[in-house]
């Protein structure tokens, strides 16, 4: 079946990545500040106590430009912005603390970007120093950092270890020389290699890589070598996203060649292929993207069904609020969303007003909190029993997508609730969307039925995970499933 021209176009459509739900597509395109301001002191009584709360910080600086990049991101050599960026985002921090009005109690760092270790040691240390200042640590905290393996040194390894980052994740995406040159990332093995290993000698306990399918130039033998060499570094996890080529919402894809393009057909084979070289390696494949050793704890958190998702991807910790801090940054309050001024003269003219940046969001509804849960479900354990208490909402929209998935071999269904196969794995987008009420009902009014989601998914700027638009080579959230 997954073989046939028919089922290859059902399902080589842009679907969302579901790090939030509703998509950020759906958000408001003003939120009311005070209500969000309410929202967040409500929260934040509620879980700082127990639970304390997440922090993810965008960091948008990059030297140069990687052309299949969907991330937010100023591309510049000059270090000088350093500085100013810092002071905007001890500003915003500082709104926040008032806000807060006692100590948080931080239980998870996620530093993210643009390029993270674009910035030197000594401001990385800065920023940390400041966030942690009048803070509590949490006892069982979680800091990490996506890192360049071409400009991550040693010392910010050493001081990112002497702050508490025990996790780093690196943009790999694909060793082959021709792929790199395609995509504009020349970064040798030997580069990788050696960020890995100084990473692990400074004390990380956790090392990432980041890989990308459906890249211009990538064939199975080239694919095959990129993924032997990586696993040669035994990362702890490994992401293994699909590439989205999607050129009218990053002017960067525009410069690749779309002949060099894999068809879907051979997207889908390099996927299965992957998916098999990692297992061969001895990675587990976690939910959405996602392979781990079985010595990583988001392997653990899979197997104990305690995985979550949030902008930052898969986590083992459930903080209940994660803030955003910096230019495009999402919030995530578990009642409401909100993302940050996307441009950085908007984020800076903001700030230095004394303002919130907050500029779209969202206020989930009884219907949302549902369906969220339904999706949240799929993402992290592949499965989810239905609330019959919306079964005529699910009677209308979900049902019947899930039945046509049965028949495709991609979910077991019964009355209770749905389950992935192991064939309906690479389709986990394809279930979710079936809980997603606000695109179904967007493509029906559109009369789009199975054509891209028209203004609402696909004219937007795409968000991805980690808070912020996909940052260090990370493929945009609206991405095509194969
Ligand atoms: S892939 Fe990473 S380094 Fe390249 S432009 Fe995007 S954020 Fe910057």
């Amino acid at each position: 079946m997954q073989g046939n021209p028919a089922f290859l176009q059902k399902f080589n459509q842009p679907v969302p990545r579901y790090t939030s739900y509703p998509t950020v597509p759906f958000w408001k395109d003003v939120i009311d500040i005070p209500q969000w301001k309410q929202a967040f002191h409500n929260q934040f009584s509620a879980c700082n106590e127990q639970e304390g709360i997440s922090l993810y910080i965008h960091l948008p600086f990059c030297e140069s430009l990687c052309i299949y990049c969907g991330c937010n991101k100023k591309v510049t050599t000059n270090h000088h912005v350093e500085s100013v960026y810092l002071q905007a985002l001890f500003s915003e921090w500082n709104m926040y603390l008032e806000m807060m009005g006692r100590p948080p109690l931080i239980r998870e760092i996620h530093l993210g970007g643009g390029t993270p270790t674009f910035f030197s040691p000594e401001n990385l240390e800065r920023l940390i120093s400041r966030l942690l200042e009048g803070a509590v640590v949490h006892p069982d905290h979680s800091f990490s950092i996506e890192g360049h393996p071409n400009n991550t040194t040693k010392e910010h390894l050493d001081t990112l270890y002497g702050l508490g980052f025990r996790r780093i994740s690196y943009g790999v995406q694909d060793l082959d020389p021709e792929v790199q040159k395609a995509i504009h990332r020349l970064q040798p093995f030997e580069n990788v290699r050696r960020a890995t290993e100084e990473a692990r000698d400074s004390g990380f306990t956790a090392v990432n890589f980041d890989l990308i399918y459906g890249l211009p130039l990538q064939t199975q033998e080239r694919l095959e070598r990129t993924i032997r060499q990586a696993v040669s570094l035994q990362p702890d996890r490994l992401a293994f996203y699909s590439y989205a080529h999607t050129p009218w919402m990053n002017c960067s894809q525009r410069l690749i060649n779309e002949t060099y393009l894999p068809s879907a057909e051979q997207k889908l084979a390099l996927y299965e292929s992957g998916k098999r070289w990692l297992t061969e390696g001895g990675y587990h494949n976690i939910g959405m993207d996602h392979f781990a050793l079985d010595s990583d704890e988001l392997y653990a958190a899979w197997r104990n069904n305690t995985l979550h998702r949030n902008f930052m991807g898969y986590t083992t910790q459930h903080s209940g609020m994660l803030l955003g801090l910096g230019v495009s940054s999402i919030s995530d309050l578990g009642s409401a969303f909100a993302q940050n001024d996307k441009t950085l003269g908007g984020y800076y003219q903001s700030i230095n007003s004394r303002e919130l940046a907050v500029r779209k969001g969202y206020f989930l509804t009884g219907e949302d909190r549902v369906f969220r849960r339904h999706i949240l479900d799929i993402t992290c354990k592949g499965a989810t029993m239905f609330d019959m208490t919306w079964s005529a909402l699910l009677e209308e929209w979900t049902l019947p997508l899930l039945r046509e998935y049965e028949k495709d071999g991609l979910v077991y269904l019964d009355e209770k609730g749905v389950v992935l196969t192991e064939a309906g794995k690479p389709f986990l987008r394809h279930v979710c969307k079936a809980f997603d009420l606000h695109l179904l009902r967007d493509e029906k009014i559109r009369g789009a039925g199975i054509q891209r989601c028209g203004k609402s998914a696909l004219n937007d700027e795409a968000i991805g995970e980690k808070g912020s638009d996909p940052g260090e080579g990370r493929p945009p959230q609206f991405s095509n499933a194969i």
